[in-house]
């Protein structure tokens, strides 16, 4: 069962076209890692399975349902979708736990205790329970971001997408976010994952997708495409981030 199908996918922003035809699937349980040079269209990829990018042509389904088709509900559609920014994007006049109970109260209409309780959880689960009654600025990076992962948990996602969560973080932040990551893949959660983390890719993706200049290059699992790529744009680009 495929989680995310992606067909024929188009992206123009006025007479730059960034996707050129992209096709691939994400498995339900899969993880895969998009790598490739910065201006590629990663991030357009990534805005496009949830819509925040509208797509020029193409279809795209999460969950068997087509979010490109024009009747859907796509707030519907988005709830089942979890997003992870390089920039953590959290409200930073509310506290941690605020962050995380807003949305489950907002959209999906949970009582305030219930939402506290799921969001303690979350928070226990990527190791920042203890800072549920700060607020971000008062957190590392790295912590920030893992709020930002146990907020998206919190909505009870059935895919994860991810755009380099950890590109802005200091070096020394960065093994407490893919460790997060990482015990999310083994619990088994549907992850699309934006990164220049190679030995993530290599460790934990099921399949690595190579993108340059808007379209796919390689796909394959990362033994194929970062051990032994058939492309040389794929080795030039492994070149210079190994
Ligand atoms: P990547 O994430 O691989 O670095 P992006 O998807 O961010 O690549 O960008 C791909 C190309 O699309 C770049 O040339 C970028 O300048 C352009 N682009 C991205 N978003 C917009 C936008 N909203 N308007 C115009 N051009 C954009
Ligand atoms: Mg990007």
């Amino acid at each position: 069962m495929s989680t995310v199908e992606i067909k024929n996918l188009h992206k123009s922003f006025g007479r730059l076209e960034v996707l050129k035809g992209i096709d691939f699937t994400v498995d339900s349980g899969q993880v895969v890692c998009v790598i490739g040079p910065s201006g590629s269209g990663k991030s357009t990829l990534l805005r496009c399975v949830n819509l925040l990018e509208q797509p020029t042509s193409g279809q795209v389904f999460v969950d068997g349902v087509e979010l490109t088709d024009p009747d859907v509900d796509i707030d519907a559609a988005r709830r089942r979708i979890g997003m992870v920014f390089q920039q953590f994007n959290l409200f930073s006049h509310l506290t941690v736990l605020r962050n995380v109970t807003i949305a489950q109260e907002r959209v999906l209409k949970r009582s305030r205790a219930e939402a506290e309780r799921i969001a303690r959880e979350n928070l226990a689960k990527v190791g920042v329970a203890e800072k549920a009654d700060a607020y971000p600025a008062q957190l590392s990076g790295g912590q920030q971001q893992r709020v930002a992962i146990a907020r998206a948990l919190a909505m009870n996602p059935s895919l994860m997408l991810f755009d380099e969560p950890t590109s802005a973080l200091d070096p020394e932040l960065v093994g407490d976010v893919l460790t997060v990551m990482r015990r999310l893949a083994e619990d088994g959660m549907t992850m699309l994952v934006v990164t220049h983390e190679m030995s993530f890719a290599r460790e934990v993706a099921d399949r690595v997708v190579f993108m340059d200049g808007g379209v796919i290059v390689e796909d394959g699992p990362p033994k194929q495409v970062i051990g032994a790529p058939q492309h040389e744009r794929t080795r030039t680009f492994l070149r210079r981030v190994l």
